[in-house]
Parts: C-alpha cells; sequence; structure tokens
C-alpha cells in the first residue's frame, strides 16, 4: 500500500530518508515505524525565505511492504526508424536531440547533422581553449554534441511550462542517466561531469533505433525547391541531404545567421540582454541566502540567489546563476571575448557566478539600424570584440572588483576567480556600452541594499556576458512551426528566438518534431 503525503521538515530530517524522515512520516500517519517500509520522494523545494531554513517534501510511503508496481512515469518505447522517411536535424544541442528523439517515437528518420565534435572530443578542444586561449570555430563551449548544453551547469528548470511536457523532458534524461534528483528537486540540475554522458546515451538511443548523427558535418546552405519551399541542406562537404529541415543550430551560429539573410530568408531582430559575470566567494552567497553566519551547514547544498529590477525603464537581472561553479570562456570564433558560467554535479568549487544583464531591445540602437535584421548580432559581436582587444587579443578577462565597478574607479587587484584563463584588471566599466554599465551600476548597489553583503569587493565583475538568448528571431507560423515564408524549414530552439535554456529549447525540438510529422501525412 502506498500513502502520498507532504511535509515541511528541517534540512537535516530531509536528508535522512530512512531514519529522521522515516520517524517523522510514520508520526504523521499515526503508525508504528516498522510499517514504514520505503519512502519514495517525489518533490523536494528548498523554503529558504526566513530563518529557519525549511524543506517542502511530497512523498510515497511505502506500507508494510515496498510496491514493486510503483513507477515515476513509463520509459518510451522507440520503435525502429531505420526504413522510414528522413527529416534532417542541423544541430545537436537539446532542442536538435529532443527533436530527433521525438521524430523516431513519431516513426520518422532523423538524420543530425553536427558542425562539432562528439561530446568527448568535445572536451579535449575546451581544455586547450582554457589552456591557450584558441578557439576552434566548430567545437568550443557553444558547438559540438550537446551544443550550448553539454558544459552548462545543466539547470533544468523552466518558466516555460505551458510550452509542452516538461516531465516527458526530465523523464529522458532520468532514462538517459540522470540522477532521480531531476524528477524530483523544485531547480533541478544534472552537472557538467554528468551531462556527456546523458548525451551520449540520448546518442546511443538516436542510432539504435536507425536515426544517423554526424559529426563535422557543418551545413551551409539550404536547398530550395522551385516553388521556394525548403527541400534539404548542402553541407561544407558539398553534399546534399533531402527532407524537411529542423534548424536547431544554437544562438551562436552567426555564419547561419548571415546565410539566410543572404539567401532572402526573412530574419527580424530581437531584444537580448548583456552584462557581465560576476562571481562571490560561496560561502558569502551561503550566509547570505540561509540568513545564517555559520553558512549552509551539513544538510543544504550551496545556495542560489535571483536578482530582478528595473533601471530606466529596462530590466536588470541575475542570469544562469551557477552555485559552486566555474567562469568558462564561451566564445564560439577567433576574435571574441565572451564569458559564462557552469558548474559540476556536486557544486563543489569555492565560487558561485551568475550573468548579471541588461535588457537591450531594438529600438534602443538606431545606430545600429543599416544591419538590418541583424543589428543585434552586429552590436553583440562589437562588445566581444572590444572585450578581445582590451584583454591583447588573449582569452584573460577583463575585471573589476564589484565595488569599483561601483564607483567607477581602477582596481589595483582582484580576488581569486575561477575562471582558467585567467582574469585581469580592466575599467570594465568602460569597456561595457555607458547604457548597460550605468543600469548595472545602479542595480548593484540595489541589489547590495536588499542583501545586505551582496555588495563587497570580495566579488568580481568579469566581461563580458552577451550570449543570454539569439539576437535575431526566424520567424515561424505558430501552429505549422514552418518559417512564415518558406514552407518546409522549420527554425527551432534557442537560435530561431523560441527558447531559452535547456528545457525550453528541448520542448520546441519534440514540438517541431510533431509538426514536422503532422506536415507528413502520408507515410
Ligand atoms: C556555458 C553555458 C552554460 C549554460 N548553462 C545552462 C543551464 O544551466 N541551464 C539551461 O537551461 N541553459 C544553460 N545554458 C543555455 C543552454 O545551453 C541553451 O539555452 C541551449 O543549449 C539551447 O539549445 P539549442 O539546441 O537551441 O541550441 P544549442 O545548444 O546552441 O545547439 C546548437 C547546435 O547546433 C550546432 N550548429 C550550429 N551551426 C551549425 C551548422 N551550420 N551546421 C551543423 N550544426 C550547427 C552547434 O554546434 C550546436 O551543437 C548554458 C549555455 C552555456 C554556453
Amino acid at each position: 500500500m502506498i500513502e502520498k503525503l507532504t511535509l515541511r521538515v528541517n534540512p537535516e530530517t530531509a536528508a535522512d530518508t530512512t531514519g529522521l524522515l522515516r520517524r517523522e512520516v510514520a508520526r504523521q500517519l499515526g503508525m508504528p515505524l516498522s510499517r514504514i517500509v520505503h519512502i519514495d520522494i517525489l518533490r523536494r523545494s528548498i523554503d529558504a525565505r526566513r530563518r529557519p531554513v525549511a524543506v517542502n517534501l511530497s512523498l510515497a510511503a511505502h506500507i508494510d511492504a515496498v510496491d514493486e508496481t510503483f513507477r515515476r512515469y513509463e520509459p518510451i518505447a522507440y520503435p525502429d526508424v531505420a526504413s522510414a522517411p528522413a527529416v534532417i536535424v542541423v544541430g545537436a544541442g537539446p532542442a536538435g536531440l529532443f527533436a530527433a528523439l521525438e521524430l523516431i517515437e513519431l516513426g520518422l528518420r532523423p538524420i543530425v547533422l553536427e558542425r562539432g565534435k562528439d561530446v568527448d572530443s568535445r572536451r579535449r578542444d575546451l581544455a586547450t581553449l582554457c589552456r591557450t586561449g584558441a578557439v576552434d570555430p566548430d567545437s568550443n563551449y557553444c558547438f559540438g554534441e550537446g551544443g550550448a548544453g553539454a558544459y552548462s551547469d545543466g539547470k533544468l528548470y523552466t518558466r516555460s511550462t505551458k510550452r509542452g511536457p516538461v516531465d516527458k523532458v526530465l523523464q529522458i534524461f532520468h532514462t538517459h542517466g540522470a540522477t532521480d534528483s531531476v524528477l524530483i528537486d523544485a531547480h533541478p540540475h544534472i552537472g557538467t561531469d554528468r551531462l556527456p554522458v546523458i548525451i551520449k546515451a540520448i546518442r546511443e538511443t538516436i542510432l539504435a533505433h536507425g536515426g544517423e548523427v554526424r559529426f563535422g558535418c557543418r551545413v551551409t546552405a539550404l536547398d530550395f525547391a522551385a516553388d521556394g519551399s525548403v527541400a534539404g541542406v548542402v553541407t561544407a562537404s558539398g553534399e546534399r541531404l533531402q527532407g524537411p529541415v529542423i534548424l536547431a543550430t544554437g544562438h551562436s551560429a552567426r555564419d547561419v545567421y548571415r546565410m539566410l539573410h543572404q539567401s532572402g530568408v526573412e530574419l527580424q531582430p530581437k531584444g537580448i540582454a548583456v552584462g557581465v559575470r560576476l562571481e562571490h566567494p560561496q560561502t558569502l552567497i551561503d550566509r547570505i541566502q540561509y540568513h545564517s553566519p555559520h553558512g549552509r551547514g551539513r544538510f543544504l547544498p550551496p545556495a542560489e540567489y535571483s536578482m530582478l529590477t528595473r533601471v530606466d525603464g529596462r530590466a536588470v537581472y541575475s542570469f544562469c546563476m551557477c552555485p559552486g561553479g566555474v567562469i568558462v570562456p564561451a566564445a564560439s570564433a577567433p576574435g571574441e571575448l565572451v564569458v559564462n558560467g557552469m558548474s559540476p554535479s556536486n557544486r563543489g568549487t569555492r565560487w558561485s557566478n551568475s550573468g548579471m544583464v541588461v535588457e537591450v531591445l531594438p529600438e534602443d540602437l538606431p545606430q545600429y539600424d543599416s544591419y538590418g535584421p541583424l543589428k543585434m548580432m552586429h552590436f553583440q559581436a562589437d562588445i566581444e570584440r572590444a572585450f578581445f582587444e582590451a584583454a591583447e587579443q588573449t582569452q584573460v578577462a577583463p575585471a573589476q572588483r564589484m565595488t569599483d565597478f561601483v564607483e567607477g574607479r581602477p582596481s589595483a587587484d582582484l580576488a581569486p576567480s575561477s575562471y582558467a584563463p585567467g582574469i585581469a584588471p580592466a575599467r570594465v566599466d568602460k569597456l561595457l556600452p555607458p547604457m548597460i554599465s550605468d543600469r548595472l551600476r545602479r542595480a548593484f548597489a540595489e541589489f547590495g541594499r536588499k542583501a545586505r553583503g551582496f555588495l563587497t569587493p570580495d566579488a568580481t565583475v568579469v566581461g563580458d556576458e552577451t550570449r543570454t538568448s539569439s539576437p535575431v528571431r526566424i520567424p515561424r507560423d505558430r501552429v505549422s512551426m514552418q518559417h512564415i515564408a518558406v514552407p518546409g524549414l522549420y527554425p527551432v530552439g534557442e537560435g530561431a528566438g523560441y527558447a531559452g535554456g535547456i528545457v525550453s529549447a528541448a520542448l520546441d525540438g519534440i514540438n517541431a518534431a510533431r509538426a514536422v510529422a503532422s506536415a507528413m501525412p502520408s507515410r
């Protein structure tokens, strides 16, 4: 027999499932301890809004015997699609990989074309990038198997719950090797050490059921039919592949945006957010967020935070916060410097970092109008180039103490940082356009008033963070998901401007696969 219940307990009780928690469950159910033979946690969230910090649990208690029929979900039985009609999926990020899995489930054969390398070979290029500063334009933190999500924090929460089957995305991650916590935690994350294994397992599922995955296969052009629809793609080696095209190339494939623009495919400029990575000692964030001079103690995870304000009509907010993480060089081509953040599954480093970014809308940049729909992309690229030049054409990132940034003065020295290529003191406040640094400065002062200790010389502002979302939208029909003027082209995921983050990109991929399947009724 299973009894489901919700509880609010202290962190120690939540962590001790076979001891303290079992006793609490028995007490709540008014049963002898011996009758509670097993507990499955179904949902877990930390309430750190005030002291004492509490953990909210929803759980299933197995009474008298373990109920072997209890399942969190039924795994998907994928059919063999080796001889089914082909669909071209460009990009093996979350959008492309989840589109491929869904296509197989729907009886179609995905051919996944990925410009980068498999996730293991890619790791070696990332090590070289961190050691030497050399950026491989096809293999970096943005490009390669798993996309921008592969070497990330692997945070799996999304606000886009209305966009599709979030539970299905989490279950697929779980079936492919993620721990139970992705199904349980309110803010699940996988960690950069575990993501590659999961991505490989997803690839193996695609291959085992008749799909194809090709690495080192950059798509350079669309193949148009006489009626203007897309009939397939052309790769860098000159090969032509036929089929509907799910274009899931992410927000950093500037060559893809240029190619589409030159081919006459309508694009639109899209608002982005630009700023810096802010790095604090994790112990300081723990003390602030858990309201305790002793920090997080033995039973709580490294603390997260989320900040948001408006300054002069534009949002300023924290983005992609990585507790216990590291800052990484996220350039996708030589001549750029741009940073991002990730963390391992144990979130065990001494640092916490988050993007701190300011919303920038197309109307804020009339001076870029001559670039048409690519104006925001050019703005992004100009900032990344300016930081690269300031870094004397290396990946050593310009940095400033947070308090010096707010006061508008140089930093004589810097706190230690997790950023492997190194940081060097610079006027980050001056390298950023004033519309960004002025707003950030005021927002930091406000965040410091709201969370005492947050504005501190021990925190470092590292520049620049520009790849928060796509600078371009590839407009598509809401229902058919095909480009508004180019049938056969399905722009999907973050690069199309319809997703932001791993889960929402995966959902968009799933939805695109369904749209493709419903447009192929004759199979
Ligand atoms: C360091 C870092 C940390 C992040 N942390 C998180 C996090 O914790 N949680 C979260 O939700 N999000 C995180 N993100 C963002 C997240 O990774 C993206 O939102 C997500 O990966 C977008 O998925 P996508 O499939 O749309 O595009 P991408 O993941 O960008 O994938 C696009 C793929 O297309 C390939 N491609 C590009 N051009 C071509 C071409 N011409 N031919 C063939 N292939 C091509 C690329 O190589 C790439 O593999 C992070 C991003 C970075 C860089």
